[in-house]
């Protein structure tokens, strides 16, 4: 049976068509499927009972399932979801005071191989389908409780691409979830609510400046060509030169919408006093700020965080320079759902391991 869930307005409103109904159908469909959360047709109670029965027939509405859901004791909730091949990817909630950002996977695994990063050691690899990206917005919305989209006071009120995967190696699908994601008569989250992380995909960063106009966040690491080739192999391709011009060149960027340039600190590698300064000069005519986000361990990583008093220098010189830098608190460490930490292929962790990443036997 055909998935409604995926397809673009104008392709469901193609599908109706093609099944015999009005145009008006289709929207109907959509405001059920997308600001009401129904899984089923049954629950769509403007359709005729026939029209509903004969909808079942045919098409399904269907999510990933949750093949398990962990809750950090600092709130931050982690749902594994599996999709109809048997492949999973992770999806987080982080509640904040006045927000809560869901952050979303775009791939099982990841195309790219970052030194640091616990999805890039994961071997199996697929994009995941328009579906599947829009599915985990629904079920975070299921698990927090948020259908009819609520128009304010929502616990989840931005959306991060900082999940597993690049986004921008799976462009087409990210898109076209993103589009509906966007859509102001279904899930209706705002693209200045949406922010979009890369390695720097230089080709890519330009098309999505141009189709969604999302806000940017580039995934840095590094202020020299020769360390970030080793840090993100991505940086061989595509340079920094190269990839800070793809900034400067982004349309939606401004003094009020800012390129968010991440950094992750690792310990007396990329974490001087005089990286900083270089990061400042490559950064300047940018509209940007800066996020500092101590390096998250996981089993067998070659890196160690920076120690505090080396982030705080790092974050004096980048502040002192006129930029926003934040260090970014690691959120649901407890249950490996901070940055970096998402994995989805079954590792069974020694239990030396566990202890490191501070995991109980029952979740490893
Ligand atoms: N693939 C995209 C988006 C996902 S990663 C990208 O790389 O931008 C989200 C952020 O977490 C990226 O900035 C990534 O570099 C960072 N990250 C990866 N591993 C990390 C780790 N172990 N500790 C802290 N941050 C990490
Ligand atoms: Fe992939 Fe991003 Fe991890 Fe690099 S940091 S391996 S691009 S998920």
């Amino acid at each position: 049976m055909k998935n409604l869930v995926g397809l673009s307005r104008a392709e469901l409103l193609e599908e109706m068509r093609g099944f015999g109904a009005e145009p008006f159908r289709a929207r109907q469909l959509w405001h059920w499927i997308y600001n009401r959360g129904a899984t089923s047709f049954d629950a769509m109670t403007s359709l005729s009972k026939a029209f509903r029965a004969r909808l079942a027939e045919h098409y399904a509405i269907e999510r990933p399932t949750v093949s398990r859901a962990l809750r950090s004791t600092d709130g931050t909730r982690k749902w594994l979801l599996r999709f109809s091949d048997g492949n999973e990817a992770e999806t987080v909630h982080i509640p904040e005071e006045d927000r809560g950002t869901l952050c979303v996977s775009s791939q099982v695994g990841c195309t790219l191989t970052c030194k640091f990063c616990h999805t890039g050691t994961q071997r199996l690899v697929r994009n995941l389908e328009a579906a599947e990206i829009v599915g985990q917005v629904m079920i975070a919305r299921d698990a927090l409780g948020e259908w009819p989209s609520p128009p304010e006071d929502r616990q989840l009120t931005n959306i991060v691409l900082m999940g597993m995967g690049e986004p921008l190696y799976n462009y087409e699908n990210v898109a076209k979830a993103l589009k509906i994601v966007m859509d102001g008569e279904g899930l209706s989250l705002s693209k200045r609510k949406i922010t979009l992380s890369t390695s720097g995909v230089v080709p890519m960063i330009r098309r999505c400046g141009a189709e969604l106009q999302v806000n940017l966040a580039i995934s840095l690491h590094a202020v020299r060509d020769e360390l970030r080739d080793v840090l993100v192999p991505i940086n061989k391709k595509w340079p920094i030169a190269e990839l800070l011009q793809a900034c400067r060149e982004y349309p939606s960027a401004s003094n009020a919408r800012r390129i968010t340039f991440e950094y992750v600190m690792l310990k007396d590698v990329n974490d001087s006093p005089a990286d900083a300064r270089e990061l400042v000069r490559l950064l300047k005519g940018i509209p940007a700020k800066v996020n500092l986000i101590p390096f998250n361990p996981w089993p067998g990583a070659p890196f160690e965080r920076s120690t505090e008093r080396a982030i705080a220098a790092f974050a004096d010189i980048v502040f002192a320079a006129g930029y926003s830098a934040p260090v970014r608190t690691p959120r649901g460490e407890d249950i490996m759902a901070a940055c970096g930490q998402l994995k989805s292929d079954s590792v069974r962790l020694r239990a030396s391991e566990r202890l490191r990443v501070g995991m109980s036997a029952a979740e490893a």
